[in-house]
């Protein structure tokens, strides 16, 4: 039966639906529970594609943690980074000496996160780590360790949970493939 949401979501094919994504996340947030106990724990937002992992992930981590947000711009087209990053808005307090996690969507060519931790690093926090939910390992530029990841996808271009296709999707609760249509 056509619901009103068929036509928003009528081009986009599940690839992790909500509750696979919830349960992957929990793992993520167990894990960095254990390893940050007794530190001083920043989670690191990159606005906007990780909004609503890092909001998910935050509540799955059972520490006092602090959270911050960087506002990025690649500049080049929506679905192909170009390196060039734009900080569009920055931290609201210095992150020197403590424990910061970079929360990114998805690591691409890994441009953008390079470029991130050579920024950060110059701040002086205690430790530098980063948490991807999504990894496309085929188009990867630049080697970045990811500490804790998701998954790990094949190149293709993804929605959802945050991340948009030309600003659009964030909002939808599952990760999906866009079927059809020009990308971007
Ligand atoms: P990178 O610099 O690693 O190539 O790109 C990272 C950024 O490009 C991500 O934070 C995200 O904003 C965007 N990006 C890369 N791949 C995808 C994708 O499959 N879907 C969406 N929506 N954005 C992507």
């Amino acid at each position: 039966m056509a619901t009103p949401l068929s036509g928003y979501r009528g081009r986009i094919q599940t690839l992790y639906s909500a509750a696979q994504l919830a349960e992957r996340v929990a793992a993520l947030g167990a894990e960095i529970t254990r390893d940050y106990t007794g530190k001083s724990l920043v989670l690191l937002c990159v606005l906007k594609g990780s909004f609503v992992f890092a909001a998910d992930l935050a509540r799955a981590i059972e520490l006092p943690l602090r959270v911050e947000f960087l506002g990025v711009a690649s500049y080049g087209d929506d679905s192909e980074s170009s390196g060039v990053v734009q900080i569009t808005q920055d931290l609201t307090r210095p992150v020197e000496g403590e424990d910061v996690l970079v929360v990114e969507d998805i690591v691409d060519t890994g441009l953008t996160l390079s470029y991130l931790l050579e920024v950060l690093g110059a701040r002086g926090p205690a430790s530098l780590k980063v948490c991807a939910l999504l990894h496309k390992p085929a188009r990867e530029r630049k080697h970045v360790r990811i500490d804790y990841l998701g998954f790990t996808i094949e190149d293709r271009f993804v929605v959802g949970y945050g991340l948009d296709w030309a600003q659009r999707y964030r909002n939808l609760p599952e990760i999906g493939v866009v079927t059809d249509g020009e990308e971007g």
